[in-house]
C-alpha cells in the first residue's frame, strides 16, 4: 500500500546549520518548477498510489489505488459510501430502511430506486436460499442486542419475535418504488448484503475513472481490480477463524479478467459475545432465532460481483455445507472456500 507524503518546510524560512535563509524569488521559482516537474512526470508515468481509510457503513473502509490515482476518485468513493449508509443503515433513523421499519404494518414507504433494487435482490437471495438468507431478520438481531448490548434472550421472547421474520411478508411495488412490511414490529436488516452492494458501487467509480489496479476493503468485503504490481493475479488472505485478526488460514489467487472480482467471507468469528462461557455470534437461523450452529466456521465466496458474494456467503453459512454447495453449484462463475470446525478447508 503506497502513501505519498510531501514534507513541507516551515513557511518563509529554512533552518540549516544554525542559519536562516530567507526565500529568494529565484528559489521560489525553482521550487515551483520542481513541483510542476514532479506532478507532470508523476502523472505521465502513472505511478501515483493513493489510499484512504474511513469509518463508514459501520466498519473500517479502505480504498487503495495503485495506478493513475487521483484524490477526486477517492473523494467520490467516500461520498457514495456515505450516501449508501444514509439510505440503508438501520442505525440512522432517517434512512430509507429505518423509515420502512418504522412504518411496518401501517403503510408502504416510497424509497430511493437503488434501495428498492437492493431490497428486491435481498428478496431474490431469500428465495433461492429457501429462506436461509432473510432480510427481515431485524427483530432477531435487535432482540439479541447485536446493535448495542448483546445478551441471550428468553426462549419465549425468541418465539414471539420469530413470527415477525418472514421475507414473504415484504411487499414490493416496482412502479411506485414503495416497500411495505406486512406486520407491525417487522424490520429489515440489510447488513448481510449492503456492503457488497457498496463495494460494487466503489468498483464502478474506480474503473470508470480509468484506474485498472486497485483494492477495496469494506470491512472484509474485498474487491480486487486488475492485477498486482508484478502483473500477477491478486492474492487475498482468508482469515483464520481461530487465529488473530490478520492471520490467514488460506490464500486465494484471484484473476480478474481485466475487470474486478470480489472475495467475501461470512464467519462465526466476525462478531460475537460470550455469556456463561458460551459464544454467540451474529449470523442467525431464521427458523430457530439462534446463531447458526453447524460444522462451518466460515464460508468465503469469490465472485465477479460483490453483492452476490456478500449475500451468498451469508446464505451458504446459514444453509450449511451440503445444501449450500448445491446453491453454489447452481450459479455460474462463483467459487467458494469452506472452513470447518475441525480445521479442514474445502474449495470449489
Ligand atoms: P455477513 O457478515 O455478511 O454474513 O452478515 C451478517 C449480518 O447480516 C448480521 O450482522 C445481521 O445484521 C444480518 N443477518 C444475520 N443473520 C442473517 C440471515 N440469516 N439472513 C440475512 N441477514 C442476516
Ligand atoms: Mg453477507
Amino acid at each position: 500500500m503506497g502513501y505519498h507524503e510531501i514534507k513541507r518546510p516551515r513557511a518563509g524560512a529554512l533552518r540549516r546549520g544554525g542559519f536562516v535563509y530567507k526565500f529568494s524569488f529565484s528559489f521560489i521559482l525553482f521550487l515551483i518548477c520542481h513541483i510542476i516537474f514532479i506532478f507532470y512526470f508523476g502523472s505521465c508515468t502513472q505511478k501515483v498510489n493513493l489510499s484512504r481509510a474511513e469509518f463508514v457503513l459501520g466498519t473500517n473502509c479502505v480504498v487503495s489505488l495503485f495506478e493513475n490515482a487521483n484524490v477526486q476518485v477517492l473523494k467520490d468513493v467516500f461520498v457514495r459510501l456515505r450516501e449508501i449508509d444514509n439510505l440503508m443503515s438501520v442505525n440512522i433513523p432517517a434512512s430509507d430502511v429505518s423509515r420502512i421499519n418504522a412504518a411496518a404494518g401501517v403503510e408502504s414507504v416510497k424509497v430511493n430506486e437503488d434501495v428498492f433494487e437492493l431490497i428486491a435482490m435481498a428478496v431474490y437471495f431469500a428465495e433461492i436460499s429457501g429462506g436461509a438468507f432473510d432480510p427481515t431478520i431485524g427483530p432477531i438481531v435487535n432482540l439479541w442486542g447485536f446493535n448495542n448490548n448483546p445478551s441471550v434472550p428468553l426462549q419465549e421472547e425468541i418465539d414471539a419475535v420469530l413470527k415477525l421474520v418472514n421475507w414473504t411478508d415484504i411487499v414490493l411495488d416496482s412502479d411506485s418504488t414503495t416497500v411495505f412490511l406486512k406486520k407491525p414490529g417487522m424490520a429489515l436488516d440489510l447488513g448481510a448484503i449492503a456492503k457488497g452492494y457498496a463495494a460494487d458501487e466503489t468498483a464502478k467509480i474506480i474503473t470508470n475513472a480509468g484506474i485498472n489496479r486497485a483494492i477495496v476493503n469494506l470491512g472484509g468485503n474485498i474487491v480486487v481490480i486488475g492485477k498486482n504490481k508484478d502483473d500477477r493475479p491478486w492474492r487475498v488472505g482468508i482469515q483464520d477463524p481461530n487465529g488473530e485478526r490478520g492471520s490467514y488460514i488460506e490464500v486465494v489467487e484471484v484473476s480478474t479478467n481485466d475487470s474486478y472480482m470480489s472475495v467475501v467471507t461470512s464467519g462465526a468469528y466476525e462478531r460475537f459475545f460470550e455469556q456463561d462461557g458460551k459464544r454467540y455470534h451474529h449470523i442467525f437461523s431464521p427458523s430457530t432465532g439462534y446463531p447458526v450452529k453447524n460444522e462451518l466456521l466460515s464460508v468465503t465466496i469469490i465472485a465477479p460481483n460483490s453483492m452476490y458474494a456478500d449475500a451468498l456467503s451469508t446464505a451458504v453459512f446459514v444453509m450449511g455445507y451440503e445444501i449450500g454447495l448445491e446453491l453454489i453449484e447452481s450459479i455460474e462463475g462463483i467459487e467458494a472456500v469452506f472452513v470447518f470446525e475441525d480445521g479442514v478447508i474445502t474449495k470449489f
